[in-house]
């Protein structure tokens, strides 16, 4: 196995980059990469060293994240469509799909997803998985029996809030999740249909008791009044939250006069902000036989600026949420890059599906074709360059 130690000609994200890096005709030199323990070690191309990969100019990304996605539920848009438009039908249609999900069924479709993922050069994949009562549910155990040799899985745990309701409740969930291994998560499904402070109380307090980072679906609607992001807000600036905490959708903030109030006050926690533009653009203002007028999105900018770090997922794929899907971020960023008026798609965009750690890791995604213009449409085959081996095959785009 061919082992490279660096590489030469990268053309890598102007965000990637040191302030001081040297430009030519208005773009990032190319770059030559040493890989170290560390991470890359970058400097403007040097020549050719032996054992390194040359790269000619081609497009170079740190691997991928997809930090939000529904492998339970995935592919089984043929079996159960949704039969109205918007959230709330479709979480209806999914319900009645769980009479199929035998041990078989959950482990082909969660595999499929996880091998698209990770032919899309995706290095950790976040999955949610339902629970329908305090008890685990079987995709549990199966999809955290699911590996992948260059794809990480993390699974939350998403019950509805009204399974805090009772202290004990949330205690029970916590510690079953505490005592499946690193990788594990405490979420909820956080919306003004099921509103409750103090459930809320509960799932925050079992979390910090069980040491447990937290993903929450938190305000996936278009209601002013959703309150879960402006109490959460509130209620981390007088209980200190020691874990990692992610917001999932926030669509709500949209609608908010105060979300830049509660946005402020969040970015002294931290918490990650997840946008998810397929979804969100499908299922917000979802009204039968209406255009929709609005386009659903959290607000990406402003919580950039206030330095809260953000990422786009896929969320749902092939399933009644979303017919539609592939596991590419690729799709996912263009998909935001219309919707949210993203800018420089590789320049810039580009950060918001890459794993912050994967650099570090020598973990890169190459575009041998790609020219920054077209990018991320045409072009688009990849292959992974992990820690100096070369995974996939340029021709397929695998
Ligand atoms: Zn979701």
């Amino acid at each position: 196995m061919k082992v490279y130690t660096g590489v030469t000609g990268a053309r890598l994200p102007r965000w990637l980059l040191a302030d001081n890096w040297p430009m030519h005709n208005g773009a990032p030199q190319l770059a030559t990469l040493h890989f170290s323990s560390e991470g890359p070690q970058c400097e403007p191309e040097q020549p050719a060293h032996h054992d390194y990969l040359p790269l000619h100019g081609a497009l170079v990304l740190p691997a991928f994240i997809e930090p939000h996605a529904h492998l339970d539920k995935t592919f089984t848009i043929q079996r159960s469509p949704a039969l109205q438009p918007g959230l709330l039908a479709a979480i209806t249609a999914m319900h009645q799909d769980r009479e199929h999900w035998s041990h078989d069924d959950l482990l082909q479709r969660a595999r499929r997803a996880l091998d698209w993922a990770a032919e899309s050069g995706v290095s950790q994949l976040r999955t949610h998985i339902d629970w329908f009562t305090p008890d685990a549910p079987l995709a549990w155990q199966v999809i955290g029996d699911l590996d992948h040799p260059l794809c990480r899985i993390e699974r939350v745990a998403l019950a509805p809030l009204s399974f805090f309701t009772n202290a004990a409740d949330a205690q029970h969930i916590a510690a079953q999740v505490a005592v499946s291994g690193p990788g594990a998560l405490l979420g909820g499904f956080i919306h003004s249909s099921n509103w409750d402070a103090q459930a809320f109380t509960h799932l925050m307090k079992a979390a910090e008791q069980w040491q447990l980072d937290i993903d929450l679906h938190i305000d996936e609607e278009l209601n002013a009044d959703a309150q879960g992001m402006r109490w959460l807000a509130n209620y981390l600036e007088h209980h200190p939250f020691s874990g990692n905490l992610t917001c999932s959708h926030s669509c709500a903030l949209t609608q908010q006069d105060d979300a830049l109030q509660i946005l402020d006050q969040l970015s002294q926690q931290r918490v990650t902000l997840i946008a998810l533009p397929m979804t969100n653009l499908l299922l917000q203002d979802a009204v039968p036989g209406r255009t929709p007028r609005q386009r659903g999105l959290t607000l990406v900018k402003e919580a950039s600026a206030r330095g809260i770090p953000v990422l786009l997922g896929a969320d749902n794929v092939q399933d009644a949420f979303c017919p539609v899907g592939s596991y590419d971020p690729l799709d996912t960023l263009f998909s935001g890059l219309l919707s949210l008026q993203l800018g420089a798609a590789f320049d810039e965009a580009s950060q918001l599906i890459c794993h912050p750690q994967a650099f570090k890791q020598n973990d890169l995604v190459i575009f041998p074709q790609a020219d920054v213009a077209s990018w991320p449409l045409r072009q688009r085959q990849r292959y992974r360059l992990k820690q100096g081996v070369r995974y996939g095959d340029e021709s397929n785009g695998a």
